[in-house]
């Protein structure tokens, strides 16, 4: 297995000179293009790693699968469902377009900012310093590092530069589906998305939604299946922006990417992965990324289609 992942960084890393550094999050404008890492956890809980693995880069988008989580342990999926919907686009099958309606939860999902700003309001906590710091806490569990940590650069970086996410913000709560401080809920949202991790602390992650919320070192059950379900089927519709058809497609397994360049990629019942190179394509997912993970799929027999 390291051959071939050793193999996979050596054809990827190059890839990186096909994208970009995010850099709406100035911040983000810094990382180095050339790093490339990968690592995956296998059966019993064996990792294989190549590359720049242990590089930390912070987790943007890929945290909205774990706000999911937290929302669906806090408020249960009856909440989670009437505030947030599970379909891509939202839209009927005739729809020209629906610019020009009310907002409801059925035109947004878990993986998209509006969806992932909303369900913020479900993490339980008296203040959202509170909820945020329960957000941490699960990312720690999760990941098997008790220090994980927020990106202060990077976080001061997107709360200084995000109003579209407050614009976002705003029209929830004047379509009534928020209530609370708007600034509270971004500043929540701002800080998930700059947890700092690397490529094991992801596999680790991916790998417990692989198994179903069952830790493979305890045996123990750290969350239930049916939330693990349920945010699988979401990752597998819409984890990679709207380039989740072609990413069904191409490579075959639930996945999330975030504009920090790192992408979690869940095999159910079989392998958990975390890759990383930060140049990413007009999507918004990291090129050689997305390569690495094809022909990990097509080396393993990996789609689940
Ligand atoms: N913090 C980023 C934002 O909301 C996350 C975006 C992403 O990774 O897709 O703009």
């Amino acid at each position: 297995m390291n051959a071939i992942l050793h193999q996979i960084c050596r054809d990827c890393a190059p890839l990186s000179a096909l994208g970009a550094v995010a850099n709406y999050i100035p911040e983000l404008a810094k990382a180095d293009p050339e790093k490339f890492g990968i690592c995956l956890y296998t059966g019993g809980g064996n990792a294989n790693f190549a590359g720049d693995f242990l590089e930390r880069f912070t987790m943007q988008s890929i945290v909205k699968p774990l706000i999911l989580l937290q929302a669906l342990l806090d408020s249960g999926e009856d909440a989670v469902r009437n505030l947030v919907g599970v379909e891509a686009t939202g839209k009927p099958f005739d729809a020209f377009n629906y610019s020009d309606q009310a907002l409801t939860g059925a035109h947004i999902n878990p993986m998209i900012n509006t969806g992932a700003i909303a369900l913020c309001t479900l993490i339980h906590g008296d203040t959202y310093e509170e909820r945020f710091c329960r957000l941490l806490e699960l990312a720690r569990q999760l990941s098997g590092n008790p220090e994980l940590g927020v990106d202060e650069a990077v976080y001061h970086s997107e709360k200084a530069t995000g109003n579209k996410n407050r614009a976002l913000a705003y029209m929830l709560k004047a379509y009534g589906m928020i209530h609370d401080p708007v600034e509270d809920i971004v500043d929540c949202y701002f800080r998930a998305c700059s947890i700092r991790v690397n490529c094991v602390e992801l596999a680790n992650i991916a790998f417990l939604f692989a198994n179903h919320g069952r830790d493979f070192r305890s045996g123990q059950q750290l969350f239930p299946a049916k939330h693990a379900r349920y945010v699988n089927a979401i990752l597998a519709t819409c984890g990679m922006y709207d380039g989740s058809g072609e990413f069904a497609l191409r490579v075959g397994f639930p996945a999330k990417s975030g504009v920090g360049g790192g992408i979690l990629g869940v095999v159910p019942g079989r392998m958990g992965i975390g890759v990383f190179s930060p140049a990413l394509d007009k999507k918004g997912n990291s090129v050689a990324g997305i390569r690495a993970l094809e022909l990990l799929s097509q080396e393993l027999n990996l789609s689940i289609y």
